[in-house]
């Protein structure tokens, strides 16, 4: 336990909530991984000791007593994958790291079955290993799918749609957060963090839309992490290049018509942004995300501190995610 306290709810007290972003790490795959993440500066800064922080992320008692504190009662367990990206790797080393995480996950769910809800890491350098690994983990009890914005391409490339058929098929929801851009420009600032991942989940909603992908697959369900960065406060601009062919190419509705194809986690730290999101997509589209342990420890808190009818606190809090899960 690491002394979290948080105000009561006062509009949504004794609500359910379910987070769909917790993090989790794991020593063995920190090591192999720091030199190739953003937030070391792919090696240039070495690993912080944050002792505090890693007990969160890596002790599941830890985990679930802050939890607890949180008022969070069932989180999906997601890997920070900003700390340990797995695109980078060749084949086989990828599968090594992405077998270790989604094994330690099983872990964590094995240790509070009715509060932890495990996601599949996907080894994407290789679709046919993909779809088999997809397959042991789903078998194995994991619920939903953590994937990149991307592997070399974006998502939506055709290069991954076995990928997004197994998916659909296994019923897996995908929730996609970003390793991080490896634009060295990012790096000043930490605007890898601030801004770039922002641009990082609109190139791949971009990917998603302009390549068909939503299109050939209209059963996969797709979450996005941080309210999907810029893409859906900016529409405007985007709906207006449908008089270009070559924005057409594979489409031939508005791409904001794809707009509720997503949902959006809560996590954009600014309540304009958040109450514009849930106006423009509907609140039947977003769900809790806190980021833990880095955001929001309780981010019921921002969403009831919101100008938005009452009827729309259990969509967010937990319905939309029980009808993603099936739970
Ligand atoms: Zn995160």
């Amino acid at each position: 336990m690491s002394n979290i306290t948080v105000p009561p709810r006062t509009r949504s007290a004794g609500m359910r909530t379910i987070d769909i972003h917790a993090h989790i790490t794991d020593p063995e795959v920190l090591v192999a991984t720091h030199n190739h993440s953003v937030f070391s500066g792919f090696g240039a800064i070495p690993r912080p000791s944050r002792p505090t922080l890693d007990a969160q992320v890596q002790d599941p008692k830890v985990h679930l007593a802050d939890q607890i504190a949180r008022r969070v009662d069932l989180a999906v367990l997601v890997h920070s994958t900003v700390h340990q990206p797995t695109g980078w790797a060749e084949l086989e080393t990828q599968l090594r790291l992405t077998r270790r995480m989604n094994d330690v996950m099983l872990g964590w769910v094995a240790h509070a079955p009715d509060r932890f809800i495990g996601s599949i890491i996907p080894t994407l350098a290789d679709m046919a290993t993909a779809i088999a690994e997809l397959e042991r983990y789903a078998a194995a009890g994991l619920r939903l799918v953590e994937a990149p914005a991307r592997v070399g391409e974006y998502l939506g490339h055709p290069n991954f749609w076995p990928f997004w058929d197994a998916a659909q098929r296994l019923k897996l929801p995908v929730f996609i957060h970003p390793e991080g851009t490896s634009d060295p420009w990012f790096q000043n600032y930490s605007l890898w963090n601030s801004l770039g991942q922002s641009f990082e989940e609109s190139k791949v909603m971009a990917s998603l839309i302009y390549e068909g992908t939503l299109d050939k697959f209209p059963d996969v369900q797709i979450v996005m992490a941080h309210g999907g960065g810029y893409f859906p406060h900016n529409m405007g601009r985007v709906d207006r290049n449908v008089a270009k062919p070559a924005a057409m190419k594979n489409i031939t509705l508005a791409p904001s018509t794809y707009l509720r194809r997503f949902h959006y986690d809560s996590c954009l730290y600014d309540p304009i942004a958040l109450k514009n999101l849930i106006e423009r997509v509907g609140a039947d589209r977003v769900v809790l995300g806190s980021d833990f342990p880095f955001g929001e420890m309780d981010p019921m808190l921002s969403i009831e501190a919101l100008d938005i009818p009452d009827s729309a606190l259990p969509l967010i809090a937990h319905k939309n995610m029980e009808r993603l899960l099936g739970l």
